[in-house]
């Protein structure tokens, strides 16, 4: 297949939703869905507690009983009626500070967002695999397998024409083996670029067709461990329980890291608790290492009592964007989040609310809006990308966005300490310019560093990740001098540290991407090396982890 009318780079919640969507107005649309990981949801992992009104959105049109089908009741088992928002001060003390998000909520202040009450909790891996089901059920292609390397943009006549794909079958070397297959480009009318967090086509895309964010966007690196613990544990964590824990081990009042982040807990099925560290990537000191926090979370009092002698049975790790409102890639022109067209959706465009902790509802709902402005554009489809963000607007996206856009700028600049007091007077607050995530870091020690090193070979085995091993390595040090001549002496090679599936090491006496096999394509590395030497491509289609729970 060369030709479609349209085609969705990534089969994760908005680009899934823009083809039920679509397809459901009308189901004469030929629609292509293309996606690197092997199967659905594989490399979806996420919170995550979930809004169910954009997901009531998607579905109520085709099926006005949606909740109550087999799938869903699944899918949305557990409802938060435990709501623990805590502040956790050193090692042993939890407060739950649930409290000032009740009080935000009468003085109608931004703040109220953080509250999770209503929302359910679940797995977004497995609920892309149930978007799967269904899309392929409507008649959407929905291709697994096959990795996105660049768009095809004609810039004069401003209009995208298609989607080159990743070659397959090289050599490490580069050279041709017996099974190779090149890198079609698949033709199309509208693209809809759906692949998530840093996506690589989506980058090339803003650089080809000159669209622009006000403010750089910022990015989180979240690490993930599912737990099976024991019945009493379980029974005592609840099945409603949602802990969102700021504080201890990334900031304290006094003389703390200073970082922006935190600690999460959800159920995950019966006995099993997911525990994780979200940490904004504008971290400042160059021994830290995400899964260091994730071990002293699980080592604080509170958290552990309920996992302590459990089972780690799946892990994972996926950066964030957390820019929010100003980070969005637009036309200058138009404010079109995308241009003619070409549509940027979900984590691709960067839709999470920061001060919700979510970005899953938006995600969904970018896809609604891409799939009814395609629909609702058929005669002239260079207006797509135009029509999309007049309905971003309609569905409240943006306006979403808005209330919470400079949270994490303020944080940025200030400080967690300052910078989230100061975010209830919302706009209120100037917009301060921030650097981008690598060029912070300084040659600083984390003071919480535990006493034994994380281990990352086991970390990625419980991500499932693999690659085949004979094809070039997708991760590039783009100059082997600047790591040798000013990383090391400076910031003493934080990416070896850092990189939570241990994909980097000293051989030879030169930083090198040693595993790339172990690569959870997380992109941390592309954003954090201080020197901005690091480059992630996409590596053949259908490696990289393979999320079931997550
Ligand atoms: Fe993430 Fe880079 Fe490590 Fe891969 S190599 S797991 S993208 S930090």
């Amino acid at each position: 297949m060369n030709k479609t009318s349209v085609l969705i780079v990534g089969a994760g919640p908005a680009g899934l939703a823009a083809a039920i969507t679509l397809k459901h107005q009308q189901p004469e649309t030929e629609i292509c869905v293309i996606d690197k990981a092997s199967e659905g949801g594989n490399h979806n992992l996420s919170g995550a507690t979930v809004e169910t009104d954009a997901l009531a959105m998607l579905f109520a049109p085709i099926n006005p009983n949606w909740r109550q089908s087999p799938q869903a009741q699944e899918i949305l088992g557990y409802k938060v009626t435990k709501d623990n928002t805590m502040f956790f001060a050193g090692d042993k003390f939890a407060f739950n500070i649930a409290f000032s998000i009740k009080i935000a909520e009468k003085l109608n202040l931004n703040f109220a967002q953080m509250s999770h009450e209503g929302n359910y909790i679940l797995s977004i891996s497995r609920l892309v695999k149930w978007l799967c089901r269904v899309a392929k059920d409507m008649g959407v292609e929905v291709i697994h397998g096959f990795a996105a390397e660049d768009i095809i943009y004609d810039s004069a006549q401003n209009i995208a024409t298609g989607i080159k794909l990743v070659e397959q079958g090289l050599d490490k070397g580069g050279k041709k083996q017996p099974n190779y297959i090149a890198g079609e480009t698949i033709c199309a009318d509208v693209i809809v670029l759906a692949e998530g967090c840093d996506g690589l086509v989506t980058e090339k895309f803003i650089e080809k067709a000159g669209l622009a964010r006000r403010a750089n966007q910022l990015y989180s690196v979240g690490v993930k461990e599912i737990i099976k613990v024991s019945d009493e544990q379980f029974k005592k964590f609840t099945t409603g329980r949602v802990v969102h824990a700021m504080g201890y081990p990334l900031w304290t009042p006094v003389l703390g890291p200073g970082m922006f982040g935190g600690g999460v807990m959800h159920p995950v099925s019966e006995n099993h608790i997911a525990v994780g560290m979200i940490v904004g990537l504008d971290w400042k000191y160059c021994d830290f290492n995400p899964q260091d926090a994730l071990t002293n979370f699980k080592n604080h009092r509170f958290v552990k009592k309920f996992i302590e002698g459990g089972t780690v049975v799946e892990a994972g790790a996926k950066m964030i964007p957390e820019g929010g409102f100003y980070s969005l890639p637009r036309t200058p022109q138009t404010s079109a989040v995308g241009k003619s067209n070409v549509l940027i959706l979900g984590d691709a465009a960067g839709f999470v609310n920061m001060l919700k902790i979510k970005g899953l509802h938006n995600a969904i709902k970018s896809g609604i809006a891409a799939g009814r402005a395609i629909a609702g554009c058929t005669s002239n489809l260079n207006a797509a990308a135009s029509k999309y963000t007049e309905l971003l607007n309609m569905l409240g996206v943006m306006e979403e966005l808005k209330q919470a856009s400079r949270f994490r700028q303020n944080v940025a600049k200030l400080g967690p300490l300052f910078g989230i007091p100061i975010s209830v007077f919302g706009q209120k607050v100037p917009m301060f310019k921030v650097k981008k995530d690598y060029e912070v870091m300084t040659g600083r020690k984390y003071k919480y560093k535990p006493e034994k090193n994380y281990d990352k070979t086991t970390f990625a085995a419980l991500a499932a990740t693999e690659h085949r091993e004979e094809q070039p390595s997708h991760l590039t040090i783009v100059n082997g001098n600047t790591c040798a001549q000013k990383c090391k002496s400076k910031f003493d090679s934080p990416c070896i540290t850092f990189c939570p599936a241990g994909v980097y090491e000293t051989v030879g006496g030169q930083v090198k991407a040693a595993n790339p096999s172990n690569c959870l394509h997380c992109k941390t590395c592309q954003r954090k090396c201080p020197l901005d030497n690091i480059r992630w491509t996409a590596p053949e289609g259908g490696g990289g982890p393979r999320y079931k729970n997550t």
